[in-house]
């Protein structure tokens, strides 16, 4: 199967009907980058940023954070890189800061929370990309936003950073900013927020978990609820929707978009950019190359809305029916 992966590298992730979908990488340290070439992604679709302020002893300051983004860029080449400002907090720790005390970690001081209390940990981590960034195209994301306030927020200071080093002469070619859809909350503003974003990346596994109210960590319940369940597929349909209406690239970056039943399933509801782990490339794009996406859209069209339960073994069905 290496093989098959290998032989198919090259070739566009296009569906039979002509559906271009693109395939990017999560990422989080450089030793991941070379899998660029190797699985032939389009980009870096998630590049999260805490993993190697996780392997280290002690928090980086801005110039070895400068340093670690350049080598990302450096390795990307001309292919796009998502940059995701710190997530920490929740599952994810620093060994340097105290353990988190909060009772509900994942509902607790975490991601944008936690940059926004402590704004010079993100203007640190926001110069330091922008630095790195000099002259090229700069994609900045924030995590785990509530509300369009969050992003406001994080914006001046990111463009009070951007001015400071505009005035010695550096500064990205481009600057794009997206948000994480990752806190159901946020689907509800979108009319606020679509207009001041560049791109909007869904982080499937803390919406499933907080759409739910399920513990993505805890065993007991984390597979309880179904990423194909109605509810599921109903909310990411209407947020296709409204970023196709809002003209804003809608890409699925959690663990949905990495398993090919499930990614099916986003293509079909209309989703064309999808972010995952490097194992995973090989797989998806073999399924979006045997797919016809059209009959698969009208099929989920049909069966959403009245269905009681998972439309997982209709998806299966469906897969098997159509190659
Ligand atoms: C997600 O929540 O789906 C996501 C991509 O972010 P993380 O898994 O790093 O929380
Ligand atoms: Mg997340």
């Amino acid at each position: 199967q290496q093989a098959a992966y290998a032989a198919i590298r090259d070739l566009p992730a296009e569906t039979l009907d002509g559906q271009r979908v693109a395939l990017h990488l999560n990422a989080g340290l450089l030793i991941d980058l070379p899998q660029l070439d190797a699985t032939g992604a389009d980009g870096v679709g998630l590049y999260r940023t805490e993993i190697p302020f996780m392997v280290r002893a002690s928090f980086p300051d801005v110039a070895a954070q400068t340093g670690i983004y350049r080598g990302v860029l450096y390795q990307a080449g001309e292919r796009p890189v998502t940059f995701r400002t710190l997530d920490v907090g929740g599952d994810k720790r620093l060994p340097y800061l105290p353990p988190s005390q909060d009772e509900n970690p994942a509902l607790g001081w975490r991601a944008i929370r936690m940059s926004l209390d402590r704004p010079a940990m993100l203007s640190h981590q926001l110069r330091a990309l922008l630095t790195a960034a000099d002259g090229h195209l700069l994609r900045v994301m924030f995590p785990m936003v509530a509300e369009v306030a969050e992003l406001e927020a994080a914006r001046t200071i990111l463009e009070r950073e951007r001015r400071r080093l505009a005035e010695r002469g550096v500064a990205p070619a481009r600057i794009e900013v997206g948000v994480m859809m990752e806190v159901p909350s946020l689907a509800f503003q979108l009319d606020a927020l679509l207009p001041r974003i560049d791109f909007l990346s869904v982080g499937s596994n803390d919406l499933m978990q907080f759409l739910f109210a399920c513990d993505r960590g805890n065993p007991k319940v984390s597979g309880r609820y179904d990423v194909l369940s109605p509810p599921a597929l109903t909310f990411l349909k209407r947020l296709t929707d409204a970023c196709a209406a809002g003209g804003v690239p809608l890409a699925v970056c959690g663990e949905m978009a990495a398993r090919p039943l499930e990614a099916m399933a986003l293509v079909g509801l209309g989703i064309r950019v999808l972010s995952m782990p490097a194992a995973s490339v090989g797989p998806v794009k073999t399924m979006v190359r045997s797919l016809r996406s059209a009959p698969l859209a009208s099929y989920l069209e049909r069966h959403m809305a009245s269905a009681t339960r998972s439309l997982r073994n209709q998806l299966k069905a469906f897969a098997q029916d159509h190659g």
